[in-house]
């Protein structure tokens, strides 16, 4: 038997290769991690949700200052952002964060962890600051960076990206994003509430493509009322820039429409690209295309000692799948137990104002994989704390198959994301609709849309033709005193 240094090895310190971390090395692995930046926790920490998130917080707050009218408060002038003290709250809070993926933290739980940019010098060996560390198996979590799409002029011209928005040692007053995926969504508004001129650009005439139309077309409109500038059906022809301070997008709509837009500064939002390069994978035999590294359903890669986990296979981005994945990869490494992937209620959530969350199927998925499906609706008009809250904008959209059996939820609205769990758990549960239908929820909350969409479903059953003439029968009951 061959001598390894460790049990496994886990090349990428981000939500992935921590989760593998803590889980192999409590287990009694002997673990090493591997990070190429000074820090841990990957972009989730630094460069992606806990940066949103908190620059999201930071401009509802700014907007609620300015719309305190609408709340019969008195109207306040408020001063403009200074972006810097926005950029030193958002690092407070990554640092506060930090605390609980730090080198010690992994250390107590009996990681070893190092940093540095390692390359494979057999599949089971890593060559890193000079030294060679071999393991029995590997993780590659080395997530994902922004892709640099082909567009004329792009390379030569000081774009941001996600790694440099949160930093910003001034708010810029007009920018253009390229794309309109969850990022450059819950980035246009989120810089529009401070104060910059957002304008955004999007090839197809949908913004957030993968949702369902009626509902992405809602927090479009929304957007748009707040300001935000969309140009739909638009490709990006060239990017040009004075050197200074104005760049220049030149974009083509539809059959020889071309039109300019300036603004200080472009932030390219279009899409990721998996961070491979660096391994040298070749050498070892470990496939992976464009869209990232090749695994099986047990995370296996073409090598079955080697995995891959998280943003790097390329399939569902979200930090939550990349904790799964991780989990999945512990099972199958360390326990030994054979464990597939299943994504089927996978949730996620665009943290835009209204938020859009979403689980199972939606009406373009379930259209796409030939299923037959009805549809059942309930508007955030019609709830109680919604417009307590002032918020009227929304709905959710329940999916039932031929057999009547759920196989999605969609929420447009205040706090879908929180109200989607209640969704987590009835599907992964296989909790039946009758069971959210009768519980009784408290009034007024938000939640209270999830037991109304099921009651959609059955109350056309239960107050039917049928049902009343059964009971006027058995129990003599005279029927309507109000004509
Ligand atoms: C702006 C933005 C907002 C987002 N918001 C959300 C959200 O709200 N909710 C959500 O679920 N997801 C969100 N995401 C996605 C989320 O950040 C990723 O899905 C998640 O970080 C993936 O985790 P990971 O472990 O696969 O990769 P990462 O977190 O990127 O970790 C990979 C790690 O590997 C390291 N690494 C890379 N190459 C090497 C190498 N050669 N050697 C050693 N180490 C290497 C990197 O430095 C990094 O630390 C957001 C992303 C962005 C950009």
């Amino acid at each position: 038997m061959p001598a390894y240094d460790y049990d496994i090895g886990i090349i990428g310190g981000g939500a992935a290769g921590l989760t593998v971390a803590a889980g192999a090395a409590q287990l009694g692995a002997k673990t090493l991690l591997i990070e190429k930046e000074q820090e841990l926790g990957g972009d989730c920490l630094h460069y992606g949700c806990v940066p949103s998130k908190t620059l999201i917080r930071i401009a509802r707050v700014y907007h609620l200052m300015k719309t305190s009218r609408e709340f019969g408060l008195p109207g306040v002038t408020v001063p403009p952002v200074e972006f810097s003290e926005i950029a030193k709250r958002i690092q407070s809070v990554i640092r506060t964060i930090q605390k609980h993926d730090s080198e010690e933290r992994f250390c107590t739980l009996g990681a070893k962890v190092l940093y540095g940019s390692p390359v494979f010098s057999d599949d089971h060996a890593v060559k890193l600051n000079g030294q060679i560390h071999v393991a029995k198996q590997w993780v590659i979590a080395t997530g994902s960076s922004p892709a640099a799409p082909s567009l004329e002029g792009l390379s030569s011209i000081p774009y941001l990206t996600n790694k440099d928005i949160f930093s910003l040692d001034r708010l810029p007053q007009s920018m253009i994003i390229l794309g309109a995926g969850p990022i450059a969504t819950e980035m246009a508004q989120a810089f529009c509430r401070l104060g910059t001129e957002v304008h955004v650009v999007q090839r197809s005439g949908q913004i957030l493509s993968k949702e369902d139309k009626d509902m992405a077309d809602l927090v479009l409109e929304t957007l748009r009322s707040e300001g935000v500038r969309f140009h739909l059906n638009s490709t990006v022809q060239r990017v040009l820039s004075d050197g200074v301070e104005s760049q220049e997008v030149v974009i083509k709509q539809g059959e020889g429409k071309r039109i300019s837009v300036k603004a200080e500064k472009i932030l390219v939002a279009m899409g990721r690209k998996s961070n491979l390069s660096d391994l040298s994978l070749e050498g070892i035999d470990v496939a992976f295309d464009r869209k990232g590294l090749k695994v099986d359903d047990r995370l296996k890669t073409s090598q079955k000692h080697i995995y891959g986990a998280g943003d790097v296979t390329g399939s569902y981005q979200f930090t939550h799948a990349a904790g799964y994945e991780g989990g999945i990869v512990v099972s199958n490494a360390v326990f030994h137990l054979p464990r597939k992937v299943n994504y089927k209620w996978l949730p996620w959530c665009t943290y835009s104002d209204p938020e859009l969350a979403s689980i199972g199927m939606n009406e373009k998925r379930a259209k796409k994989a030939g299923i037959n499906y009805s549809v059942f609706t309930e508007a955030f008009a019609g709830n109680d704390r919604s417009l307590t809250e002032g918020k009227r904008v929304g709905k959710i959209k329940m999916l039932l198959d031929e057999k009547e059996n759920p196989i999605g939820v969609q929420i447009l609205g205040p706090h879908a994301g929180e109200l989607l769990n209640e969704w987590v758990v009835a599907l992964n549960g296989r909790v039946k609709l009758s069971s959210v239908a009768s519980a009784v929820h408290p009034y007024p909350t938000l939640g209270e849309i999830n037991k109304k969409v099921v009651g959609a479903y059955f109350s056309p059953k239960i107050f039917s033709t049928r049902v009343k003439k059964g009971l006027k029968l058995f129990f003599q009951l005279k029927g309507r005193a109000c004509e």
